[in-house]
């Protein structure tokens, strides 16, 4: 029988071996756990929100480890709790999580105020952005208040980062600014900064190009925010230069939406988007596991695609042997 209040009780604490069985519970795939889990956060709620949601994406190679341990020890160093987490729906392709690895982290991993969690894995994006939202509440309330998202720089999974955090940073190289690095527009749209890493020694006058090329690619977007000027600005991760600055960013920007109201507002849309997207999820999920649906599902897909039966109709007739049976 798991004491889900001494869990909560525990994580409130601060303790990691509540943290950890919190966190399994959160991210089992087993259904009394997913059960316990929802009420674990509700208990968990109102001690979580207390922090800052960084999200960092670039590409592989970008030096996105580089940078968070670097910015980590920075902020433990500045006396805050730092947590770690990925979002990396491909881990389970690649034979393991290929973000938040720990021995990419070494220094920041043995800090005892950080913590480091991989992507949850053989899950779709969906499933690891779920865990990894859920995940971002329990370090919340286990008083960690920076919260670092990392993601990689392909693919949907730089916009579903940026639905779960304040800001959302983009680390792209020097050099290859010259496409863009073949960078989606939508991706420069949620980006609230861009850093462009390896800045140091001959990669500078690179460095300083792409920083051109960015600056007049954001001319041409709509901001986010007339309060907000999106900056792109030049680091080494390596050599630690701009880690301060790029820490000075988040808080610039964080002092500014909350000035504005638009810090709170945008958690709160946040939140009610995720409800939606859960609600939507399990009514589909449902759905199609629904027995009557499942017996009428075949004949109703072939007489659509014989011309039989317009979608319109089989539609209907779906949803109304769902609904009766609820
Ligand atoms: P990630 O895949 O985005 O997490 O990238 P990593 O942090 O693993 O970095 C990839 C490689 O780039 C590693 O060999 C790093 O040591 C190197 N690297 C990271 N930051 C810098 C930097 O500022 N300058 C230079 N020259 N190399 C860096």
């Amino acid at each position: 029988m798991i004491k889900l209040h001494d869990i909560a009780e525990g994580v409130k604490k601060g303790q990691l071996r509540a943290l950890a069985k919190a966190i399994t519970l959160v991210e089992s795939r087993n259904i009394d756990h997913s059960v316990a889990a929802t009420t674990l956060l509700d208990e968990l709620l109102p001690a979580s929100g207390n922090s800052i949601r960084l999200g960092i994406s670039g590409v592989p190679g970008a030096g996105k480890s580089t940078i968070i341990e670097a910015l980590g020890l920075h902020l433990t160093g500045l006396g805050h709790k730092v947590a770690v987490l990925a979002v990396d729906p491909t881990s389970q392709l690649s034979g393991g999580s290929i973000l938040g690895d720990k021995t990419r982290m070494e220094a920041l991993s043995r800090d005892p105020n950080a913590f480091i969690r991989p992507s949850p894995s053989g899950d779709t994006l969906g499933g690891v952005a779920r865990k990894t939202r859920e995940t971002m509440l329990v370090c919340e309330a286990a008083g960690y208040d920076v919260i670092i998202v990392e993601t990689v720089g392909v693919g949907q999974s730089e916009i579903t980062v940026a639905s779960m955090v304040d800001f959302f940073m983009l680390l792209q190289l020097p050099g290859a600014g010259d496409e863009l690095q073949g960078i989606k527009k939508g991706v420069m749209e949620i980006a609230d900064a861009i850093f462009i890493n390896k800045a140091e020694g001959d990669n500078r006058p690179k460095a300083e190009l792409a920083r051109q090329q960015y600056l007049n690619a954001l001319h041409l977007l709509k901001p986010k925010s007339t309060n907000w000027q999106v900056p792109v600005r030049l680091c080494s991760a390596l050599h630690k230069q701009g880690i301060a600055e790029a820490w000075q960013t988040v808080h610039d920007f964080t002092q500014a939406m909350k000035a504005s109201g638009e810090f709170e507002q945008k958690r709160r849309l946040q939140a009610t988007d995720w409800m939606w997207t859960l609600t939507m999820n399990d009514l589909k999920d449902l759905f199609m596991h629904d027995r009557n649906v499942a017996a009428l599902l075949t004949q109703m897909q072939q007489a659509v695609a014989q011309g039989i039966t317009t979608p319109g109709a089989a539609s209907r007739r779906l949803i109304e042997v769902f609904k009766r049976g609820h």
